[in-house]
């Protein structure tokens, strides 16, 4: 993509209205825009990390045997009514519209009630259990306090996977395999070390649900952490109970502010008893299905990994979820050799299948190190006429961690070396 083309602009001044630092970045760097307080549209740069973080997390979900579909988000009340949810007392952040010709829709909060009504069509015998089904949908929740960003919207994408189970046991199996599962997308897409597996309140048909929580100071969560075990406690249900059922002792504990992430749920029969989700068991009687749910924001991954990584200069994006692996900038000053070598490289690049943010703009040098810094893609190559007079490429590879051009050091590269260095 060359950024002469591109739509969107930095800007210097970060939006006034803006609290949350996620938001305040990602608007000046030109990832997102925002619609109204609790409202943002993604843009190119904004998109292609969405993207990215998707991905992983279908790759993981794809990996444990879920399915992936999409429900609508208009909703009809009849299911609600069963379950007693479309009541406001029950859900609190519903959207609802009335219809023309009378009659109510909501606006998907959530999905337990339409998907469990769509899997009594098929599911009959045990022989069709277990399944997982999945989605990436949006949903609506008028939620009261929206300074956070990105991280707590009106209006998001949720990764929601409910799986359906014979009894207790495979419903077990599947809630273990899937807290795997959301360790291994933390850790692939950068906020692995600073986030716990956190244990929280499970609502009425359970005990516990677990929660992934991400320590920041911009989190709205207060838990209590034990590094070293690797498991926290949301302040919730913190209290002498779950810290004896956890073989906790409070002095060994942190408290701290966090992010949540994710959450895993166990719903019991519940929705499935609501909504007639029952199947033959081996001696042909009626049994309902043992469900849970498992939720994942990545809008709010994306502004927590902003929240987390990013520095005074800028937006640190992790290579997985960078919008584009490498920055190529040339400094031509007007020398038309340094523009041609640039142009050859970027297209070099593309013949190995390698995106580039090109910023081949007119702009001074300083301008576009600046931009590059807020746009914060790991890898930078740069061509300018010193790099070519000393017959190399300056480059910068970052270690996923540090941002390109903040370690200080840079190399100078061969161009011959360049593609076998950013395949790595
Ligand atoms: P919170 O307690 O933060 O309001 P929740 O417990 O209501 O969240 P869940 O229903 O468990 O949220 O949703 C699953 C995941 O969806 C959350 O872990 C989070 O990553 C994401 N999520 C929830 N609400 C929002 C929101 N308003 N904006 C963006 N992401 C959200
Ligand atoms: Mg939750």
């Amino acid at each position: 993509m060359r950024q002469s083309h591109l739509f969107t602009k930095t800007r210097r001044e970060a939006p006034k209205d803006e609290v949350a630092k996620n938001a305040q970045l990602l608007i000046s760097a030109g990832y997102i825009h925002k619609e109204m307080a609790g409202v943002y549209s993604y843009l190119p740069l904004g998109l292609r990390v969405l993207n990215n973080i998707m991905q992983v997390i279908r790759e993981e979900m794809n990996a444990i045997g879920g399915q992936e579909v999409e429900l609508a988000a208009l909703q009809s009340p009849a299911l609600w009514k069963k379950s007693g949810r479309w009541d406001d007392v029950a859900i609190d952040v519903w959207f609802k519209t009335e219809l023309k010709g009378g009659g109510e829709l909501g606006l998907a909060t959530t999905h337990e009630e339409p998907l469990s009504a769509l899997m009594t069509e098929y599911v009959q015998s045990y022989k069709d259990l277990p399944r997982a089904v999945y989605q990436f949908q949006t949903k609506f929740r008028n939620e009261l306090r929206a300074k956070s960003g990105i991280m707590r919207t009106r209006e998001f994408i949720m990764k929601d996977l409910y799986s359906f189970g014979r009894d207790e046991k495979e419903f077990r199996d599947f809630y273990e395999t899937c807290a795997g599962a959301y360790k291994k997308i933390f850790a692939r897409i950068g906020i692995g070390g600073q986030t716990f597996r956190t244990f929280a309140s499970g609502g009425s048909f359970s005990k516990y649900s677990d929660e992934f929580q991400t320590l920041s100071d911009a989190g709205e969560d207060t838990i209590y952490v034990h590094r070293e075990k690797g498991i926290a406690v949301n302040k919730e249900v913190f209290n002498d109970e779950v810290l004896a059922d956890l073989g906790l002792k409070k002095d060994e504990l942190e408290e701290v502010k966090a992010i949540e992430v994710g959450n895993i749920f166990p719903l019991g029969t519940k929705y499935s008893s609501a909504l007639g989700l029952t199947y033959k068991d081996e001696k042909g009687e009626p049994q309902p299905v043992v469900m849970g749910s498992y939720g994942i924001g990545p809008g709010r991954l994306m502004g927590t990994i902003v929240e987390v990584l990013s520095d005074a200069k800028g937006i640190v994006w992790p290579k997985e979820v960078a919008p584009y692996p490498v920055h190529l900038i040339s400094i031509s000053g007007g020398n038309a050799d340094v523009v041609a070598e640039a142009d050859r490289l970027y297209d070099l690049l593309a013949e190995h299948g390698i995106e580039a943010l090109y910023d081949d703009r007119d702009v001074r040098a300083g301008e576009k190190f600046a931009d590059a810094d807020l746009i914060g893609i790991p890898s930078r190559l740069v061509v300018s006429e010193k790099t070519m007079s000393s017959g190399g490429v300056e480059m910068i590879i970052s270690d996923g961690r540090l941002p390109a051009g903040r370690q200080g050091a840079t190399t100078l590269v061969p161009e011959s070396d360049i593609i076998e260095r950013l395949s790595k």
